[in-house]
């Protein structure tokens, strides 16, 4: 990466930084009461370090395969990162992930919370948990249906004894997000939920109007990917 390329990366997440104050100012909320994940799937560390040399130290991947191969090294060089897993999870992934993550954005069904239950007991490990709803209803993307989360919220607690600390939701592309967001919230509210994990590089200042905690934010900090 060249000096400039590095620049580009300071600006845009120093831009990043500023809507999320500017939006958290325009709904009364404290500026630190949004998370910003820093999403760096699919690009290589030398794109990553500019980002860590301006301060930024919580990032988010899709996959358990590529942060593992990434994250190990990086983390040794800058300690204090915080990595989030905000892809779905294959529960013969729940070891790494549990062993990798400080929280999981993807937890959707009941077979990855009995996986995620188990080695949350064996590690001694317990990252902060997202239930992800799919708000849209669907087919092709993970999720808990709307209608179903309030079920599935107890048996993570009851039946595989799981805290759960918010929701994720990821609106459909072609639909405005803010009725997504604010269907997720709802749904927090109600099962007293103090987390949300919404919005993106198009919409996060949208999120953070209806309450989001935790803006997943990758295109616009690190540009468009391959
Ligand atoms: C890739 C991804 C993001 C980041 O999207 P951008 O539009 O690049 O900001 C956020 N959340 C999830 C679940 C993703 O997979």
């Amino acid at each position: 990466m060249t000096a400039a390329a590095a620049a580009t990366i300071d600006n845009r997440l120093a831009a990043v930084r500023h809507d999320i104050d500017r939006a958290c100012r325009d709904s009364g909320r404290a500026p630190g009461s949004v998370a910003l994940v820093a999403v760096s799937k699919t690009f290589a560390v030398d794109a990553i370090e500019p980002v860590i040399a301006a301060g930024q130290r919580l990032f988010g991947e899709n996959r358990v395969q590529e942060a593992k191969a990434k994250w190990p090294a990086l983390q040794e060089r800058h300690p204090g990162i915080e990595l989030h897993l905000i892809g779905p999870l294959q529960s013969n992934k729940a070891r790494d992930a549990i062993a990798l993550f400080d929280a999981i954005h993807s937890l959707d069904r009941p077979s990855l919370a009995e996986a995620l239950a188990k080695e949350i007991a064996r590690q001694g490990r317990s990252p902060l948990l997202f239930v992800e709803i799919n708000t849209g209803g669907e087919s092709q993307k993970s999720g808990v249906l709307p209608d179903l989360a309030d079920g599935f919220l107890a048996d993570c607690r009851n039946k595989y004894g799981l805290r759960v600390s918010g929701l994720m939701c990821l609106p459909p592309a072609d639909e405005p997000p803010a009725p997504h967001f604010a269907l997720t919230a709802k749904i927090a509210r109600r099962n007293e939920l103090n987390l949300l994990s919404m919005g993106m590089s198009a919409d996060f200042e949208a999120a953070i109007a209806i309450g989001s905690t935790h803006v997943r934010v990758g295109t616009a900090i690190f540009g468009e990917r391959d």
